[in-house]
Order: C-alpha cells, then sequence, then structure tokens
C-alpha cells in the first residue's frame, strides 16, 4: 500500500467510502446450504485501483468443499432431482429479476474489485444476467427423442443432470463466468458448487446471497479461498460428477487429469493468444476500432483478447499509424468516473506478469507507444499500465506467442492470404480470431480456414448466449453458453420397452 499524496485523496476518499457502503451492505462468507460461512483463516480482497484492502474471506479448505459437496448432493437428493424444467425455468428467472433488482450493487461490486471502468462492469453484469434468462427461456424447451428402431420396441432416449457438479472460474470478468456455468448447469437440473477466484469473489457471493429464498438450500454454492487449496479440493472431489473451468491453461490441464483419476468428465475454456487479420480492403474506420476493442477492452485481460494484429504489408503503415492514435486515446482513470475508458489491472501479480512481458517485447520488437505507468500522480498506487502497441514483430517472438493478458498488442504484416492463415494459426492457442475485410466471399473462405472457436469479423464481440463459446486445441474443449453449454451439463440414457404382442 503506498502513502497518499494530496493529489490523489479526493479518488482515494472516494473509494474508501465505497469500501465502507460495500462492508455495510453484505457480509462476505462462502454459500453453503444457503447460509454464510465463515471461517478463521481468510483471503484479503483488494481495490487495484488504490491497492488497499477492502475486506477478507473465508480461505476454504477440504473441510468446506466437502460440506458443500454434501449440502448439493442432499439438496439434489431431497428436492432438486425431483423438479421439472418449468420449475427451475422459473427459478432462473426470478433469480435473474433479483439479480436485476440490484444491479447497481452488483456493478460497484464488480467496478470495486476487478477495476473495470463502470460501464463495462454494468455491462458484464447485463451480461450474466441475460445469460440466465436464456437458460431459464431454453429450459423449458427440453427434450427427450425416440427412435422407431423395431416394431416391437420402443426405444426413448432421455437427459438426465449428473447430480452435483464443481466449477472454477477466473478473476477478468467473475459474475459474467459464473453465469455462464450456473444457468446451464442448474437449467439441466444439477446443484452446483463454483468456486470464484479468490482475487474477485464479491458479485458472486453476493449474487448467491441473493438466490436465498428462490433456489431451495444447497442448489447452489459458493466457495471461497485459494485455486491451489479450495479449487484443487473441489477438482479431486470423489462426489463431484462433472468439472467445468475457465482459466489458464496449466491449471486447466491439472483440474482435468484431477477429474481424470475419477473418469469425470470436464470442460475447459483456456488461454488465447487470438490473431486479427486486416486484409487490404479493410475499412480501417471501423477496422481499427475493433482491433482496439480487441485488445484493450477490460484492460486486455480477456481470455479472447485479439493481441496479434495481422495486417496486409500494403496498409500496414496507415493501420500503425491510426492504431496507435487510437491507443493513445484511451482515458485511463478512476473505474468510478463515466469518462474512464480503461482501469489498472486487476493485482499486482497481473501487473508483474505484464510489465515483464513489456519488457521482453522492448527487447525483441520497437516499441511504438505506451509501455510504463500513466504519469497521473492521482493514479500512482493503482495497477495501471499505458496501453502499449509493439511493431516489427515476427510469429517466433515471445511476445507473439505467449498470453500477456494485458492491454498488449503487436503488430505483425502479411503478404498473401496463405501467410496470412499460416502465420494466424501458428499458435498453440485456438480460442478467437477476428477478420478486417469488406468481401464477404473472403470473410466465409477465412473463417473456414483459421483454427479457433470464435470469429469475430469487422468488430469485436458481442458475447452472446445463444451462441457457444470455446477454444480448440490448447484454449480447452467443450463449450460454455449455447444450447452446447446445456448438453455439457446432461447425461444421455437409452432405454429399450420390449412390446409384448398387443393380440388379446
Ligand atoms: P488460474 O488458472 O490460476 O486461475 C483460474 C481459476 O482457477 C481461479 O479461480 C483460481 O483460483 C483457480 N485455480 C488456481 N489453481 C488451481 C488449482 N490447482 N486447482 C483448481 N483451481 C485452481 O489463472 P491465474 O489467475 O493464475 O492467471 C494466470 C494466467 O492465466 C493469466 O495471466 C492468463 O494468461 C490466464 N487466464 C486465462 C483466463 C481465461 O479466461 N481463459 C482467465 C484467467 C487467467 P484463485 O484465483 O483463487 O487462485
Amino acid at each position: 500500500m503506498g502513502s497518499q499524496p494530496p493529489d490523489r485523496s479526493d479518488l482515494y476518499r472516494d473509494h474508501v467510502s465505497k469500501h465502507d457502503e460495500v462492508r455495510a451492505g453484505a457480509k462476505f462468507g462462502a454459500w453453503i446450504d444457503g447460509e454464510t460461512h465463515t471461517t478463521d483463516d481468510t483471503v484479503a480482497v483488494y481495490d487495484p485501483v488504490i491497492d488497499e484492502q477492502m475486506l477478507t474471506v473465508p480461505d476454504c479448505t477440504a473441510t468446506e468443499v466437502d460440506a458443500a459437496v454434501t449440502a448439493a448432493w442432499d439438496a439434489f437428493d431431497r428436492t432438486w432431482e425431483s423438479t421439472v424444467p418449468r420449475d427451475r425455468s422459473s427459478l432462473l428467472f426470478e433469480w435473474a429479476d433479483t439479480l436485476e433488482d440490484h444491479l447497481e450493487e452488483l456493478t460497484l461490486l464488480e467496478c470495486l474489485d476487478c477495476g473495470k471502468p463502470i460501464s463495462q462492469a454494468q455491462g458484464e453484469i447485463e451480461g450474466a444476467i441475460d445469460t440466465l434468462e436464456y437458460y431459464a427461456s431454453v429450459c423449458r424447451a427440453q427434450r427427450g427423442s425416440e427412435a422407431p428402431a423395431a416394431t416391437d420396441l420402443h426405444l426413448y432416449m432421455k437427459h438426465e443432470p449428473y447430480g452435483v457438479v464443481g466449477q472454477i472460474v477466473p478473476w477478468n470478468y467473475p459474475l459474467w463466468a459464473a453465469a455462464w456455468k450456473l444457468g446451464p448447469a442448474l437449467a439441466a437440473g444439477n446443484a452446483c458448487v463454483l468456486k470464484p477466484s479468490s482475487e474477485t469473489p464479491l458479485s458472486t457471493i453476493r449474487a448467491a446471497q441473493l438466490s436465498a429464498d428462490i433456489f431451495p438450500d444447497g442448489v447452489l454454492n459458493v466457495i471461497t479461498g485459494s485455486g491451489s487449496t479450495a479449487g484443487q479440493s473441489l477438482a479431486e472431489h470423489d462426489d463431484v460428477r462433472k468439472v467445468s473451468f475457465t482459466g489458464s491453461t496449466d491449471v486447466g490441464s491439472g483440474v482435468m487429469q484431477a477429474a481424470a483419476d475419477r473418469v469425470a468428465p470436464v470442460t475447459l475454456e483456456l488461454g488465447g493468444k487470438s490473431p486479427f487479420i486486416v486484409f487490404p480492403d479493410a475499412d480501417l474506420d471501423k477496422v481499427v476500432d475493433a482491433v482496439a476493442d480487441g485488445i484493450f477492452y477490460s484492460t486486455g485481460e480477456i481470455c479472447d483478447a485479439l493481441s496479434r494484429a495481422l495486417v496486409h504489408e500494403s496498409i500496414v503503415d496507415e493501420f500503425t499509424e491510426r492504431f496507435v492514435e487510437k491507443a493513445e486515446s484511451y482515458v485511463l482513470g478512476d473505474p468510478l468516473d463515466e469518462a474512464t475508458t480503461m482501469g489498472p489491472l486487476t493485482s499486482e501479480d497481473q501487473f508483474r506478469t505484464v510489465t515483464d512481458y513489456i519488457e521482453t517485447g522492448r527487447e525483441e520488437a520497437t516499441l511504438l507507444c505506451g509501455g510504463g505507468r500513466p504519469d497521473d500522480p492521482a493514479l500512482a498506487d493503482g495497477w495501471y499500465v499505458e496501453p502499449t502497441v509493439f511493431g516489427d514483430v515476427s510469429n517466433d517472438m515471445t511476445i507473439a506467442q505467449e498470453e500477456i493478458f494485458g492491454p498488449v498488442q503487436t503488430i505483425n504484416t502479411f503478404a498473401d492470404y496463405d501467410e496470412a492463415i499460416s502465420l494466424a494459426n501458428d499458435t498453440k492457442y485456438g480460442l478467437a480470431a477476428g477478420i478486417g475485410t469488406e468481401r464477404t466471399s473472403r470473410v466465409h473462405q477465412t473463417a473456414d480456414d483459421l483454427d479457433a472457436g470464435l470469429v469475430y469479423v469487422n468488430e469485436y464481440g458481442p458475447i452472446l448466449p445463444e451462441a457457444p463459446y470455446g477454444g480448440f486445441k490448447q484454449s480447452g474443449f467443450g463449450k460454455d453458453l449455447g444450447l452446447e453449454a446445456l448438453d455439457h451439463y446432461r447425461r444421455t440414457k437409452s432405454v429399450y420397452v420390449n412390446l409384448d404382442d398387443p393380440s388379446l
């Protein structure tokens, strides 16, 4: 924590008073069996704008994870298993409505906890609510099927929930990521134990508390604490029948190994190093903005960040000039201020990671803008990094291959279509990709040739619950969102009913 220079006192005082408001508004603990649960050991939750501790949450261990899993099975066996989709749909709608009533409170929590500009924080809370409403809607469309395989047989297929599922989400879009997993799991009829990141647990804890008196106790549980203890215990728990994880590729691989010991299925949504190909016919008026949104949204802390601009050599000079101008136009400031368009990184660890990569970039390539902390003394204690752009990048460089997870763009050139595709796919990841072009036929060809699970054309985003979200290669497998996510939380059972001769 830094000292308090006089010229940042307004920002500092404002945040500290918001922390008081947060502490007065709710008691933040693990949410197990419909109650707030505390532990002697705790984890501190920081505000990354002023590097001050806001509050602490329980540092759960295998004991609390076990209590949550037991509560979830009790709830499943007692009531939840016998609900029908119509029941679950109306409860999901009720929860979404309740969250909507608390939109301002949840937005403030997300903003303070992550350092996200308030408009982005609100957009993500609204995205979470929209996701829950989507699964409340499609919940009632769930049906089985029947196969006319033989005349003396009624052969039908039905879907069943797994029972209790474990879900682990990251710190970069906390409640939205939680909704991506809770919505389909609850709609499919599972009871859930979810672990938010210890960096940013507040909005998820509060949303779980707001589900009290809506879901039966034990249907939705939230475990706080560190990944290496609480997260690992959840991934390893014998009674967790399915695990869904979003985070880094290394940890995701460990989660998969833990689940493999008991042959539990996993869904993994992991990292990325996504390209944006700018073809010579691109409309730079919109594509420069799209590439900037693709890397600077959420201070670059987003798994589908389009962090590699691949630009045709005939337009690279004009693109670079306009892109640097755009990067320099971002307003770094207090995320609570509507004028701010970029907040700090979410934690000191992430700040160290990103600034180390920037140092590597200075050695490997040409720094075109940014690269440091902003001059504004009011921001001196926050984990701010300027929007940073590197030119003269080649694909074998560290900054072109490794996920930086910060506001750092690289610009590389290509000469022809084959080279563009080859550079775009030359990464161990395959989460997302962008295309800038005015030719429809080129859009379809390029989308086919890209080895990525999401393709954005002439824009970045939006992410809508109707479309499955997830990557290829080391970006993971299985999908969040869409009907596919609902399928991931259901098992299919085939029932063969022999039909006797109906003659009397
Ligand atoms: P992690 O993969 O460590 O964290 C993601 C989630 O997993 C968090 O809830 C974390 O808990 C939990 N976790 C950590 N260790 C374990 C474990 N052994 N078993 C089970 N769960 C665990 O990501 P980091 O926070 O360390 O970020 C590192 C890098 O990962 C980033 O720089 C970025 O490159 C990438 N990343 C990608 C994300 C994506 O959206 N695809 C999201 C986040 C990170 P806790 O935070 O409490 O330790």
